[in-house]
């Protein structure tokens, strides 16, 4: 049988029309997330704790025409997620298509004296936040029949990684989320995926990197931390925000309706170290 050729806006896997949230779009990932949404026709609703930064994300989107809800959120709290999710309905008719659960902290600390506070906050942000937000906006989605939840997981949720117990242990649950999720989601027209990215250029990694006392856990010098860490992956290179959100765009796509229940690395051949 013939199949009808691809249409210009099939090929370049626009968004038109749709409505994605976006967590921890503030900066880094998040943000190069949002806007290449909104590059391909989405409208975004973009969170983070802190409003100065918003509002700088929200001047360059409103510059590029963007339509966009910016309003502060702690992925933690389970009011302020239904309340950010209540605006993003209220903003854009009811519509919600898509949710990129990115936000996330990263902290070190051996397990042998791990601060239980400092566990707390990794797992409540990195993994309870997704819960709370994929719980929010299922109803949404059902109703529609459409759905793309993209988890932003790391590497660090496929293997272990030394001194950084509680972020590991929260991105492999991220995983674990993203699968059980796939499963009750499949007959809803909803997909549920993980992106896993390794070293990516943004604040975090730098914070990571020019960390005292991560690098003296790791026997570096914060001088030559980045090098490094660059050497160390295949491609000897850090991944740019841009191609995380490349890759998010294309999950985000009507095209990936047979991804589901998948963690997708991203880390320039860092997995096969
Ligand atoms: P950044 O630290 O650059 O940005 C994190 C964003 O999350 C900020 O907007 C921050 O804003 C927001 N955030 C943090 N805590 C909360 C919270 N409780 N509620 C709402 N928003 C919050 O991180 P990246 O862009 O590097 O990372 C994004 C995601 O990618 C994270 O989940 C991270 O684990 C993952 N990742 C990153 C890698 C890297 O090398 N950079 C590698 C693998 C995965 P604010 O502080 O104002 O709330």
């Amino acid at each position: 049988m013939s199949q009808t050729p691809a249409t210009v806006n099939e090929l370049t896997q626009t968004l038109d029309g749709r409505v994605a949230i976006i967590t921890g779009a503030s900066r880094g990932i998040g943000k190069a997330i949002a806007i290449e949404l909104g590059r391909r026709g989405a409208a975004v609703a973009i969170c983070a704790r802190t409003q100065e930064a918003l509002e700088a994300i929200s001047g360059e989107l409103q510059g590029m025409q963007i339509p966009f809800l910016a309003q502060p959120c702690d992925v933690r709290n389970a009011g302020s997620v239904a309340d950010f999710v209540n605006s993003t309905l209220e903003r854009f008719n009811g519509r919600l298509d898509i949710v990129v659960n990115n936000a996330g902290i990263y902290k070190t600390s051996p397990v042998e004296n791990h601060p239980l506070g400092l566990w707390t906050e990794v797992i409540e942000t990195n993994l309870t936040g997704a819960m709370l937000f994929c719980r929010a906006v299922l109803p949404a989605m059902k109703s529609r029949n459409f759905g793309r939840i993209i988890n932003i997981a790391s590497i660090s949720g496929r293997t272990g990684e030394i001194w950084a117990s509680a972020y590991s242990a929260s991105k492999f649950a991220m995983i674990g989320l993203t699968q059980s999720l796939a499963l009750e989601t499949a007959r809803h027209g909803i997909t549920v995926n993980a992106v896993c990215p390794g070293w990516v250029a943004t604040e975090m990694s730098k914070q990571q990197l020019e960390d005292e006392n991560w690098c003296k856990l790791n026997s570096m010098s914060p001088e030559s931390a980045a090098s490094n860490a660059c050497f160390a992956v295949p491609q000897n290179r850090f991944i740019e925000p841009e191609e995380v959100a490349h890759l998010v765009a294309y999950l985000a796509h009507e095209q990936a309706r047979g991804i589901t229940g998948q963690s997708i690395n991203i880390c320039g051949g860092l997995s096969l170290q």
